[in-house]
């Protein structure tokens, strides 16, 4: 252990944390320690920790914003990896606009908006980072990531920088084929329409305004559930009775049912029963089973 650390602060000086409590990097306010959490500062930091995980045999998990994960109260072993910094960076070049990882979701669509660039507006209120998004495919109001990314440039867990074209992705609802191919996002390049910057901004403001009315205000990770087709699942978990079912603190919210809230001191556990009796729930009203959209990681007790 004292080997490991040593090596990983040589890696990254100043940038590595021990015991790291994952409940203060998701926004459910949940999840035990991971072992490390490393924020790399340029590619090369992240090139070398990659090599160094597969030479230690390390296991190596990438967090971008925490707003889609549900970690456990034993937290993740091995190191958690963060992207700052130089994987920040927005370049705009005519309609392309070529995204850092690490970029807040929120800050490009504004600064799209800002450039009279549409094709973000349905992001305006999704909160995490572009790695993230193009992660699971993110989405909202009809829109989603596959429509306006058009190549990405990734690195995989061998260190190795690859590029590629959007039709590589097999990006479907909520899903990417990268998370299968154990690849990190690096930078996305993105195709976007041009249009009247204020009406860019209306429109975006009336998703937000849409999502103040309808989102509960504690702590979530969004939606908890995937939508069937033409089925909301918060029409199914609302109809089948659960608002408001509760395990501890966490709490299917009163205010949209496919949220499962974290009233103050929920744990990973509690979550997961709360889970499970929608699913139940559900099942027995109308005979289906609603498949996860959060992701769930970290280690199992
Ligand atoms: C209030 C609220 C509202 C939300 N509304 C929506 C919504 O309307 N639509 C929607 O789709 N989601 C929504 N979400 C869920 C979440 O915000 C999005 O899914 C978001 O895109 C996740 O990004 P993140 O950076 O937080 O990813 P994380 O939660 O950190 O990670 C999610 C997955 O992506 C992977 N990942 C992260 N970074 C990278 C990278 N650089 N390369 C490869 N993989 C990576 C992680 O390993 C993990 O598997 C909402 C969440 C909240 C809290």
């Amino acid at each position: 252990m004292i080997q490991l650390t040593a090596g990983l602060q040589e890696i990254v000086p100043g940038g590595i944390k021990t015991q790291e409590p994952m409940k203060n990097h998701t926004s459910l306010h949940i999840g035990g320690p991971a072992d490390y959490l490393a924020v790399p500062r340029e590619i090369n930091q992240l090139k070398a920790l990659l090599r160094f995980s597969q030479r230690e045999f390390v296991p190596f998990f990438i967090l971008g914003g925490g707003t889609n994960l549900l970690v456990s109260d034993r937290g993740i072993r091995g190191v958690v990896v963060k992207l700052d910094k130089n994987f920040k960076e927005i370049r705009f070049d005519g309609t392309r606009v070529t995204v850092g990882a690490g970029t807040s979701l929120p800050l490009l669509a504004l600064k799209a908006a800002q450039q009279g660039l549409s094709g973000l507006e349905f992001a305006g209120g999704i909160p995490g980072t572009l790695g993230g998004a193009v992660g699971i495919n993110a989405g909202a109001y009809g829109n989603c990531m596959a429509d306006v990314v058009r190549s990405l440039k990734v690195i995989t867990w061998e260190g190795e920088i690859i590029e590629f074209q959007a039709q590589q992705l097999d990006f479907s609802y909520r899903c990417s084929g990268l998370l299968k191919k154990n690849c990190i996002v690096l930078e996305a390049s993105l195709e976007l329409v041009p249009g009247n910057p204020l009406e860019i901004r209306e429109r975006m403001e009336g998703f937000l305004s849409q999502r103040r009315s309808k989102h509960p205000t504690e702590p979530s990770a969004g939606s908890v559930f995937k939508n069937l087709p033409n089925k909301p699942a918060g029409r199914l978990i609302e109809g089948a009775g659960c608002k408001g079912l509760r395990v501890g603190d966490a709490q299917v919210s009163l205010r949209h049912a496919n949220f499962i809230v974290n009233l103050g001191a929920a744990t990973y556990r509690d979550y997961l029963k709360v889970i499970a009796m929608v699913r139940e729930r559900v099942y027995k009203e109308y005979n289906v089973w609603l498949n996860p959209e959060i992701n769930m990681v970290g280690e199992e007790s």
